[in-house]
């Protein structure tokens, strides 16, 4: 797969699967824009650059329309044109149903869903415009089987299927692709934060018995984003090791 001359956006990029799919993004050669709310991106982006591709980094929250339309903006004029877009920022706040409380519904469902719709608000006019481009969404596995303490965030995870299937329906005429990636069990901070007996009972759901590492992921998405996924649009590739 080669992505030379092509730019590629990130959200979340700063760390966990986010930053692999750049990496791997980079390796095949495209030009990479680094967005997360953490501004620690340095390495990562000194990373990219080592391996002689094009590295912009900006520390924005996807929550922030206006943030998110004027960055774009900038990036547009530096970059010329945005190929590839990744929406991977996301978050997790569990609480059983019961306890969960207003704050911890909206807060998920604003960075999870409200995210996406920022981002590709201010993405996708460019790419119908020049009649190209891909758009991955990163679902979860969850958003499928359901989780007990995260129906907040599973529903986000839901929502981004109806997101990518209708959204791919508008623009696919225009040349605009958009497909999902849903995780299973990834080894990062997010299940980390996981204590002993949640992540051995999740390993016991898993048929390759392992959990993922997030290669696996930005493999997946890299074949999504690449010319030869051209005719794959409004679909969710599961990558979970056979859990569902
Ligand atoms: P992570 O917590 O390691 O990384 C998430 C990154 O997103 C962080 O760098 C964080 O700073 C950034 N971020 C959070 N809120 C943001 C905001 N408002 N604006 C901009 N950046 C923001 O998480 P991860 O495990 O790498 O997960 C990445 C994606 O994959 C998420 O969408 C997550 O829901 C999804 N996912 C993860 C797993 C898993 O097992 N780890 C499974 C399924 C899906």
């Amino acid at each position: 797969m080669n992505f030379q001359g092509q730019t590629a956006l990130i959200t979340g990029a700063g760390r966990g699967i986010g930053k692999i799919i750049a990496l791997s993004l980079a390796a095949s050669g495209a030009d990479i824009v680094l967005v997360d709310m953490n501004p620690e991106m340095d390495d990562v982006q000194k990373e990219i650059e080592n391996l002689g591709c094009k590295c912009l980094a900006f520390q924005a929250d996807v929550t922030d329309f206006e943030a998110i339309d004027s960055m774009v903006k900038n990036i547009l004029e530096e970059m010329g044109a945005i190929h590839i877009l990744v929406n991977n920022a996301g978050i997790t706040q569990d609480n059983l149903f019961l306890r969960m409380k207003p704050e911890q519904w909206s807060k998920v469902i604003d960075v999870n869903l409200n995210g996406v719709f920022n981002v590709t608000k201010a993405v996708v006019r460019s790419m119908v415009k020049q009649r190209s481009g891909t758009i991955i969404n990163i679902s979860s596995v969850v958003g499928f089987s359901g989780n007990p303490g995260q129906v907040n965030y599973s529903s986000t995870k839901s929502a981004l299927v109806g997101f990518t299937k209708s959204l791919a329906r508008e623009v696919g005429a225009r040349g605009v692709t958009v497909n999902a990636v849903a995780p299973g069990f990834i080894d990062t901070a997010m299940t980390q934060a996981l204590n002993e007996s949640q992540q051995q009972t999740i390993l016991q759901q898993i048929p390759l018995g392992r959990m993922g590492d997030a290669d696996d992921i930005a493999n997946a998405v890299t074949f999504l984003a690449s010319k030869e996924a051209s005719y794959i649009t409004g679909t969710i590739l599961h990558v979970n090791g056979g859990m569902y």
